[in-house]
């Protein structure tokens, strides 16, 4: 039994771990765990107050995946709805399909009788507000921040994008905003493996931006008979490496774990990038061996995990694997 999880994942351990002490499923531990970080108002990287995109929308996208039978659900730029893991987890068990975009995705959850919400908090619109102030060479970011707070309907996040300008604000990718998302692998007592990924994508990112967290295969892979992986970072790194999968591959093809993962992090060397970029992983064996990498050599980056066997969960500093050689 185990889970394992980017950092903001922690606060919901308790709940994941008595899931899994009662017996229930790796695929409920980590919905359960994800959906507590959606609702943290404090976390402005997933769910209810993540920052929004560039007219000041929120967009989420989650994707969670069975290991048992390697089925997958995922959703993509959802607006107003709190729980894009529930979502995804409903796209996997109810629909012949793996994922739902924006509207879609949106009507599927109405009909699933989810509430809408507005997820644009005040705090994640003042940072918002504030962050705008630091790209003075777009000047045109005013005017939609200046929209975004007395546009009832875009402050609402309504389901249009319908500005004319967005097309200018492709240029801002110079600038590498704030990010982050929640992750969460699970082993249950019966040894199947889940993993999800949830994210409210990068800050301020284009209007309708995917990144890697609902992209099976780039942000999130299961295989019971492996093991599983899940990202955060520098999305569009792990949709060109396929990172997730990759690790899962390499453990497939007999590597360990720790060689598996440091394999899948060197790939990402190979691929230009426009920022300072950070990729981050978390990921397990089919025996439970769990291991945290980042790119980022200036900070301590960690990951949490606990076994049946601790009371409490455990921080642990992820291995470094530089882009530069
Ligand atoms: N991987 C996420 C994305 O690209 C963001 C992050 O984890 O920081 O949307």
């Amino acid at each position: 039994m185990l889970l394992v999880a980017s950092t903001n994942a922690e606060l919901g351990f308790a709940t994941g771990m008595e899931i899994l002490r009662a017996g229930g499923s790796a695929l409920d531990a980590v919905e359960a765990v994800i959906r507590l970080v959606e609702s943290n108002p404090e976390d402005h990287s997933v769910g209810y107050s993540g920052l929004p995109n560039i007219l000041g929308q929120v967009e989420l996208d989650a994707s969670i995946m069975d290991g048992k039978t390697r089925a997958a659900g995922a959703v993509c730029a959802v607006k107003n709805f709190e729980h894009p893991i529930s979502i995804a987890r409903q796209v996997m068990e109810r629909l012949p399909h793996v994922m739902l975009a924006g509207a879609g995705a949106e009507r599927f959850a109405r009909e699933l009788g989810m509430k809408k919400k507005n997820l644009l908090t005040d705090a994640a619109r003042a940072i918002y507000e504030n962050k705008v102030s630091d790209y003075p060479r777009y000047n045109i970011l005013r005017e939609l921040v200046s929209r975004a707070t007395h546009d009832p309907e875009i402050a609402a996040s309504n389901d249009e994008y319908g500005d004319e300008s967005s097309g200018r604000l492709s240029k801002t990718n110079d600038h590498s905003p704030p990010h982050g998302t929640t992750n969460v692998i699970a082993i249950d007592l019966r040894g199947n493996l889940a993993s999800g990924v949830s994210t409210s994508g990068w800050a301020w990112k284009y209007p309708g931006r995917v990144g890697d967290s609902p992209i099976i295969g780039a942000g999130n892979y299961c295989d019971n008979r492996y093991g599983a992986c899940a990202c955060t970072g520098y999305g569009e790194m792990a949709m060109r490496a396929n990172t997730a999968h990759s690790v899962v591959l390499y453990l497939k093809m007999g590597m360990t774990l720790q060689r598996a993962a440091r394999e899948a992090m060197q790939d990402l060397r190979a691929l230009t990038v426009p920022f300072p970029p950070g990729m981050n992983l978390v990921a397990v064996d089919a025996n439970g061996k769990h291991v945290g990498f980042t790119t980022e050599t200036d900070r301590v980056v960690e990951y949490v995990f606990q076994t049946e066997k601790m009371k409490m969960p455990r921080k642990k500093k992820r291995s470094i694997v530089p882009l530069e050689r």
